[in-house]
């Protein structure tokens, strides 16, 4: 099957983008699409005064000269981030025009479109300027109001347009985020299988296949990626619009990020800074990346069949000591009760525990090998994320090894979900997988 193929079948499927058109020239099928999702109505392009050079110029003319009614507005800001002033400045916009949105831009302009639009009632075009990320497909905008990042509830675009003369164009480190953020879902998809074997998250088949299936292909061209061929960088925006998409199949972020985004989270949370900038969320989320791959290769090492249920569940501690553990660990974090809350939603109880240890014991074998299908060995991540010139050490983006180390027993408490550091919490092996990672000849050597 081909991207095209897979994308078309995936859109059939989702509940919330309808069409999408990704491919060289692809931003003069915008008044065609237009034409087929808002009949009879006026579009009002809308973007930022660099990507209006890039794109919002060329769709505005294209959509006039096709005799589409189309105005078009440019956020006035040199700079601007995902706030709620944006929000309510764009719903102004689309109040005084009565058209739909067409946002011309990165995530930014996308969220805050995504939202104001929502608010009214109203779907929107979506043409994105960078493949960077995956939220230009996903449910929900993440914009900062009254000082703190939320999530809002909204549907996705009706309507997604990747033009790979738009997209080559981007900034490199953009495409090359995107790319890291599309492998996530490799290791990612290893910890819904853990998840799926403890019965917490069971596989969702059609947002499985609708992601996993197509990654091995799209990843493999890492050189399309430093080279930003049109191909490479077009499969890449597809394999972060049919993300979304799963995301709307799934009706959950699970499809998406598992562990490897909570580094990434961590560092957002705590402010972190990498010469004097944010780093982009695809860098975060490439070293986590290949952190979990490292993990699963220590995991895969083991034998679990050997594994004393009776002990692990003996040592299985109680809500109560989990909740102390993480109050703990959280006191000095910006939002110290994420970890006592998390944890609290996460434990079960000891023979819900012990169901689960049968299972990994008894399964082993097997498991083991669907574990390794799925996850690429940490060599193999690292080998593409270098040639796609992504980062693959925590000091690439700032952070020491021994921060990064100590940052996993975070992770492990920092989201509801379960993880691979739950397996190892739960089987006793999470210290031993810790110290063959980051200690003498682990992937991430401490010192090395
Ligand atoms: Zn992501």
């Amino acid at each position: 099957m081909t991207i095209k193929e897979r994308m078309d079948k995936a859109l059939e499927m989702a509940g919330q983008t309808k069409g999408a058109e990704i491919s060289q020239g692809a931003l003069k099928s915008t008044p065609v699409l237009f034409n087929k999702f808002f009949p009879g109505q006026k579009a009002v392009v809308i973007t930022d005064h660099f990507v209006w050079t890039a794109a919002g110029e060329a769709v505005y003319n294209i959509m006039n000269a096709e005799g589409v009614p189309c105005e078009k507005f440019i956020i006035p800001d040199k700079s601007f981030h995902a706030e709620w002033k944006y929000v309510e400045m764009i719903e102004e916009v689309l109040k005084q025009t009565g058209a739909i949105a067409i946002a011309v831009g990165s995530g930014v302009i996308n969220d805050v479109c995504k939202l104001a639009s929502h608010r009214l009632g109203q779907r929107y075009i979506c043409i994105a300027s960078a493949a960077s990320a995956d939220g230009y497909s996903a449910s929900g905008s993440a914009i900062v109001k009254d000082g703190a990042k939320q999530t809002f509830v909204c549907p996705a675009p009706l309507v997604i347009i990747g033009d790979s003369d738009v997209l080559c164009n981007a900034p490199a480190r953009l495409t090359t985020a995107g790319y890291a953020d599309l492998a996530a879902k490799i290791p990612a998809g290893g910890e819904w299988l853990i998840a799926d074997l403890f019965g917490t998250e069971p596989i969702k088949p059609d947002a499985w296949h609708v992601i996993q299936d197509m990654l091995p292909e799209v990843l493999a061209d890492a050189q399309g990626i430093a080279d930003r061929t049109p191909k490479a960088v077009e499969n890449i925006f597809a394999g972060l619009t049919m993300s979304g998409v799963a995301m709307q199949i799934a009706n959950d972020t699970r499809p998406l990020s598992c562990a490897e985004h909570l580094y990434s989270h961590y560092l957002d949370m705590t402010h972190h800074t990498f010469e004097d900038r944010m780093v982009l969320h695809g860098f975060q989320v490439s070293v986590g990346t290949v952190t979990l791959c490292a993990f699963f290769d220590e995991l895969l090492k083991m034998d679990l069949t050997k594994l004393d249920v009776d002990a692990c569940v003996a040592a299985w501690p109680t809500k109560e000591q989990e909740v102390a553990r993480a109050t703990e660990l959280f006191k000095n974090f910006p939002v110290p009760e994420l970890g006592p809350t998390e944890i609290a939603k996460k434990w079960q109880s000891p023979e819900e525990v012990r169901e689960q240890l049968l299972r990994v014991k008894n399964t082993w074998p097997e498991f083991k090998e669907k574990l390794r299908n799925q996850v690429y060995t940490f060599e193999k991540m690292r080998d593409l994320f270098v040639t796609a010139n992504a980062p693959v050490t925590p000091e690439q983006i700032g952070v020491s090894r021994e921060q990064w180390r100590n940052m996993t027993n975070f992770v492990q408490l920092m989201r509801w979900r379960v993880n691979l550091f739950d397996l190892a919490k739960r089987t006793q092996i999470f210290d031993t997988l810790v110290g063959n990672v980051f200690g003498k000849g682990g992937a991430l050597e401490i010192g090395a």
